[in-house]
């Protein structure tokens, strides 16, 4: 396959603090040999583990920026065993925008692994990081949250992997993250997602989904960045102790986790996130607009659980998520 078109104008290898560029090629009508600078440092002593850390996978997903962006004024490389990468915007189109997927070719960086060198400009950026980025690291942590459509309980998730050992190896990093929920998690779609990408490379992956609507909170923020503090000291990266703080663990058995609207309409909601549900009790209920006199369509719990994620805009169309339920375990 043909190299990455994309640049690094730091060196990965060096010792020391870089503050530099991804270098996307975009050749367009305002900058016809134009590229497209995306925000990367590297703090490295020595040959100790590699951790990679992102936000902006989703460009409307907010603790991964703010929290990284502030790690890379503060971290410094004697603070350092080994290598941080960090990368605040991941699809840094789309986190300029304010939007989940990129401006350029409507591209959703988290469906799109392993992406092409010869592709979007998305793809492009897929492929930088399944090719180069990904090979560097031990431990990858990818900040998400709800973006503009969704809301979620605070957590920290890892996958069912087959590997037994690297399965428990992402179950002790989340735990070390310390999110306010960790989750077993269970993806409505997996193709394509950069999760999926580490995992299968054998990385100690972690992701998270820290809040939603489209911003973040002075809490979502203090979970991200005492999390990302949490796991480096959890990798022998940085020094000190991990203060994880208490954590509930949630897992999805199956895809009835997942409230899929059937109609269109104003949502309700029954019961907010965080509050225990019960099979059968109604969880949202949707009222038509386009006339009065109609009854609102009801959503009940398909299961025993805790309300962990919902639709956060007020109108609902059918086909969305309206709302997740996980089980608490232990
Ligand atoms: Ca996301």
């Amino acid at each position: 396959m043909r190299p990455s078109p994309i640049t690094a104008t730091v060196d990965f290898e060096r010792d020391g603090l870089q503050h530099g560029f991804l270098r996307v090629p975009h050749s367009r009508d305002d900058s016809a040999w134009g590229s497209i600078p995306i925000p990367v440092t590297v703090v490295r002593n020595g040959d100790g583990p590699t951790a990679l850390l992102t936000g902006g996978n989703h460009g409307d997903e907010y603790e991964g920026p703010i929290a990284l962006f502030d790690l890379a004024t503060r971290l410094r490389p004697e603070d350092v065993n080994g290598r941080v990468i960090i990368v605040p915007g991941m699809n840094y189109p789309a986190f300029r925008a304010g939007r989940r997927t990129s401006p350029i070719d409507a591209g959703n960086l988290n469906r799109v692994f392993p992406g092409r060198p010869d592709g979007t400009v998305t793809e492009k950026i897929a492929d930088y990081f399944q090719r180069v980025l990904l090979p560097m690291a031990d431990l990858v942590v990818d900040i998400h949250s709800g973006g503009k459509t969704l809301d979620f309980v605070p957590f920290a998730a890892v996958h069912v992997l087959d590997d037994a050992a690297q399965q428990a190896a992402c179950v002790a990093a989340m735990e070390a993250f310390g999110a306010p929920y960790s989750m077993l998690l269970l993806e409505p779609d997996a193709s394509g997602l950069y999760d999926f990408a580490a995992e299968s490379m054998g990385k100690v992956f972690v992701s998270t989904e820290l809040g939603g609507g489209g911003t973040a909170t002075a809490r979502s923020v203090a979970i991200a960045r005492r999390g990302v503090r949490n796991v480096l000291v959890h990798a022998g990266i940085l020094a000190g102790t991990a203060e994880p703080g208490s954590t509930t663990r949630l897992e999805m058995p199956s895809s009835e986790c997942f409230v899929v609207c059937e109609h269109e309409g104003l949502v309700e909601p029954c019961v907010d996130l965080g509050e225990p549900v019960r099979a059968g009790a109604p969880i949202a209920r949707v009222h038509g607009v386009t006339r009065t006199g109609d009854a609102p369509a009801e959503y009940r719990a398909p299961l025993d659980g805790v309300l962990a994620g919902r639709h956060f805009p007020g109108l609902v169309q059918a086909g969305d998520c309206l709302a997740v339920v996980a089980v608490p375990v232990r």
